[in-house]
C-alpha cells in the first residue's frame, strides 16, 4: 500500500455519557495515557500526540486496510507515540535539570532489545538526534545495529551483557567510525581483556562497570535487581577491579557506573533508594581518584497498564516527570554532601518508549457458549428418563428464593444422568437434553446469585465457567508471549461498538491447538478481571478487538508454535487535519516462510506430494484433474498467510 490519504475524518473527544458511559467500561481513559480515546461514534481513535484535533477512528483505519486485502491478524504501528515517548522523557530530565539547577546534562540511550524491529530502532534514532539520544546493545549484533545507525556525534553507544572477543573487538573498533562506545565490563577478566585488545589495536577504551545494589525493584520483574541479580558487580568485585586498573596505569579509562534494577519499577520509593544507592557508589569512586564522569540508572520506568496508578504489578505510583525528577535531585544532594562533582545523566528507558506505539487487531471467528451449542425447547421438553424429567422441573421452577438448592439437585441429576449413560441406560439424544437443561440451570442459577445478599464462592466459580468463549484470530505464543510467559496483561477491548453497552462477559481463545491459547486475566482499574465485558456478535457483521501496549518486548519472545508466523503490520500516521496515512505495510509470514523456518523444504513437500499423485493416477486411482487439483490447492496454501484468511 503506498502512502495514501484517505477519508477518515477526524473524530473528536466526547464523553458518553448515555447508557452506562460505555468508554469507562474498559478503562481507556486510565491507561489510554492521552493516546487512545472513545469517539462521539462510539468508536476507539488514537492520538498520537496527544493532540486531540489530531486524531483518527481506528475502526475506520482496520476497515480500511480490511478492504485492501490486509488480512487479520495485524498490528498497527504509530510511529509518532514513539516520537512524543522520547520527547516526553528527554523533556522530563531537562525539566528535572533546569529545575534543580543540576549541572551537568542528561544523555538518553535506547535499549535496542525492547524491541529491535527496523522502523522502531530508526524512528527513535532519528527522532532523538536532536537530543543526541544513543543505544544501548547486548549483543554483537545489536551493536552491529547501533554502528550503522545514524546517531549523533554526542550521542553514547553503551555495550552490555556477556561479550566474546570479537565483541569486545568491534566496540573497540567503533572508535575508528568516530562512535563513542562505553564497554559495560561484568567482572575483572573481560575488563583485562578489553584493555588488552586495546593496546593491541592501538585505541583507547572507554569502560563502564555495572554494579549490584542492594537495594531492587519493585514489581514482577524485581528480580533482576538486588544483591543476587545476575549481572553486576558486588562492591567486593568493584574494588578488586579498581585495583586493577590503577595497577595498570589506566584510572582513566573507566568513564561510567551502570545499574539496572529491572523492568517495570512500580514504587517509585524503591527507585529513589536504588538511586541514592548508585549515587553513593557513584561519589566513593570519584573520591578513589578515578574521573569517572557518567552515572547510568538503567530502565525500569514502568507503564500503568491497568489505568490505576498504583504500585500494583502492571502499574506505577509515579509520572515520568516524579521518577526524572528522583533522579536529578537524588543524585544532586547525594553528590553535594559527599562533595564530588556531579556525573552525565544516562537513562535507558524501553518499555516506557515503546509500549504505547503499537497493538494488535484481531477479528472473532466464533463464540463458544458452554450448553448452548443446540437449543431445546423448555416448554416443550418431553423425555422418559428419570435425570431428565427431575432436571426440567427445575428448570421451569428455579428462582431467587430456591436457586442455590435447585442447583445443588442439578449437580445430583447430572452425575445420575452421566452414570445411566455411562452403564448403557440412557440414549444419546436424553443425554444431549439432559446437558442442555443443566446448563440452563446453571445460567440461571448465576443470575439469582448476583441479586443475593451473599454470592458465595460456588456461584463465582460457575460464573467463570459460564463465560462465553470468544475465539479470535490470533497466537497468543506469537503475539502475547508475555501473557503466557509471565502472566502480563494488557489492555484488550473492542474497537468500535463502544456506544453499547457490553451485554456478554467472555475469555479470549486464540486459534492455536493448545488450551493454554486463551486469554482469561483482563485490567482492571481495582482488581485482575477473569473475564472480558463483550458485545453480542452480529449475524454477518466482524467484531474487531485491539490489544493494546503491546510495543516493548512482544515482537522477537514470540514463537511459531502451529507455525503460526510474524503478523503483517502498517505504520499509521495522523495529519494535522486529521488525515490518515499507512505506510510501510509487511504481508506477515506465509506458510512457505514458517516451513522454512523450521527447515522444511517446500520443493522436498511438493516432490513428495508429486510422487504420491502420479503413483496413483498412473494406478488409475486418480485422473490428471484431481492430480492438477490437489498440486494448485497446496501451492496456495504454502503462499497463504499462516493465520485464518
Ligand atoms: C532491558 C534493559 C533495559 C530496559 O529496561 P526497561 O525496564 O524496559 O526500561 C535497560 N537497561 C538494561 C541494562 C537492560 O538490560
Amino acid at each position: 500500500m503506498a502512502s495514501t490519504s484517505n477519508d477518515v475524518s477526524t473524530v473528536t473527544r466526547g464523553q458518553l455519557t448515555e447508557a452506562g458511559r460505555p468508554s469507562d467500561v474498559y478503562g481507556v481513559e486510565n491507561w489510554g495515557s492521552g493516546y487512545f480515546f472513545v469517539s462521539e461514534d462510539g468508536n476507539l481513535a488514537v492520538s498520537p500526540l496527544r493532540v486531540p484535533q489530531q486524531s483518527a477512528d481506528l475502526f475506520a483505519i482496520v476497515q480500511q486496510l480490511v478492504e485492501e486485502r490486509v488480512p487479520t491478524p495485524f498490528l498497527l504501528r504509530f510511529p509518532q507515540i514513539l516520537d512524543d515517548r522520547l520527547a516526553l522523557i528527554h523533556r522530563a530530565f531537562r525539566t528535572a535539570i533546569k529545575e534543580f539547577e543540576y549541572p551537568e546534562r542528561h544523555l538518553g540511550l535506547y535499549p535496542i532489545k525492547v524491541n529491535q524491529k527496523v522502523e522502531v530502532v530508526k524512528r527513535l534514532v532519528e527522532s532523538g538526534r536532536r537530543y543526541d539520544y544513543g543505544l544501548e546493545v547486548g549483543s554483537k549484533g545489536e551493536l552491529l545495529v547501533a554502528l550503522g545507525m545514524p546517531l549523533s556525534d554526542q550521542a553514547l553507544i553503551v555495550c552490555n551483557g556477556m561479550k566474546d572477543s570479537l565483541f569486545l573487538r568491534l566496540a573497540l573498533l567503533a572508535e575508528k567510525l568516530g562512535k563513542s562506545v562505553l564497554i559495560v565490563v561484568e567482572d575483572p577478566l573481560e575488563m583485562i581483556e578489553a584493555l588488552d585488545l586495546a593496546e593491541k589495536l592501538g585505541v583507547t577504551a572507554k569502560l563502564g562497570v555495572r554494579v549490584k545494589l542492594y537495594s531492587r525493584g519493585s514489581g514482577k520483574w524485581e528480580e533482576s535487581g538486588g544483591e543476587f541479580a545476575k549481572f553486576g558487580m558486588s562492591a567486593l568485585m568493584l574494588v578488586r577491579t579498581l585495583e586493577m586498573l590503577e595497577e595498570r596505569g589506566q584510572v582513566s579509562a573507566l568513564k561510567m557506573l551502570h545499574f539496572h534494577i529491572g523492568s517495570q519499577i512500580t514504587d517509585i520509593r524503591r527507585a529513589k533508594r536504588a538511586f541514592k544507592e548508585a549515587a553513593r557508589t557513584y561519589s566513593k569512586v570519584r573520591q578513589m581518584g578515578f574521573d569517572v564522569d557518567h552515572l547510568n540508572v538503567g530502565g525500569g520506568l514502568g507503564v500503568d497498564y491497568d489505568g490505576s496508578k498504583t504500585s500494583s504489578e502492571f502499574s506505577v505510583n509515579y509520572t515520568i516527570q516524579e521518577f526524572a525528577n528522583d533522579v536529578v535531585y537524588t543524585i544532586k544532594d547525594v553528590c553535594e554532601s559527599e562533595g564530588v562533582p556531579c556525573p552525565k545523566i544516562v537513562n535507558e528507558a524501553g518499555r516506557a518508549m515503546v509500549a504505547h506505539h503499537a497493538m494488535l487487531v484481531t477479528d472473532v471467528k466464533k463464540v463458544i457458549r458452554p450448553g448452548m451449542e443446540s437449543k431445546y425447547d423448555l416448554d416443550a421438553m418431553t423425555s422418559e428418563a428419570q435425570p431428565v424429567v427431575e432436571l426440567t422441573d427445575i428448570a421451569r421452577e428455579i428462582n431467587a428464593k430456591n436457586f442455590r438448592e435447585y442447583y445443588h439437585d442439578a449437580l445430583q441429576d447430572r452425575e445420575d444422568l452421566n452414570k445411566l449413560y455411562e452403564l448403557g441406560y440412557l440414549n444419546l439424544v436424553d443425554r444431549a437434553k439432559g446437558e442442555w437443561l443443566f446448563w440452563y440451570i446453571c445460567r440461571q442459577a448465576v443470575k439469582h446469585s448476583k441479586t443475593a445478599k451473599q454470592r458465595g464462592e460456588e456461584f463465582e466459580d460457575l460464573d467463570r465457567l459460564l463465560a462465553s468463549k470468544y475465539v479470535c484470530n490470533f497466537s497468543m505464543f506469537q503475539s502475547l508471549p508475555d501473557f503466557w510467559a509471565f502472566d502480563q496483561l494488557f489492555p484488550i477491548m473492542p474497537i468500535h461498538r463502544l456506544a453499547e453497552v457490553p451485554a456478554e462477559r467472555g475469555i479470549l481463545c486464540d486459534i492455536t491447538c493448545d488450551s493454554d491459547g486463551a486469554v482469561d486475566k483482563f485490567v482492571d482499574i481495582r482488581d485482575v478481571k477473569e473475564s472480558l465485558e463483550l458485545h453480542r456478535m452480529r449475524e454477518g457483521e466482524p467484531y474487531y478487538l485491539g490489544i493494546l501496549l503491546i510495543g516493548a518486548y512482544q515482537e522477537t519472545l514470540g514463537d511459531v508454535h502451529n507455525l503460526f508466523g510474524e503478523v503483517a503490520e502498517v505504520s499509521v500516521t495522523v495529519g494535522k487535519d486529521g488525515a490518515v496515512s499507512t505506510e510501510d505495510l509487511q504481508r506477515g509470514d506465509s506458510v512457505r516462510e514458517v516451513l522454512a523456518y523450521m527447515g522444511h523444504e517446500t520443493v522436498e513437500l511438493r516432490d513428495a506430494l508429486d510422487l504420491v499423485l502420479a503413483t496413483r493416477r498412473e494406478s488409475g486411482l486418480i485422473s490428471t484433474d484431481d492430480e492438477r487439483e490437489v498440486m494448485s490447492t497446496a501451492s496456495l496454501v504454502l503462499d497463504d498467510y499462516t493465520y485464518l484468511t
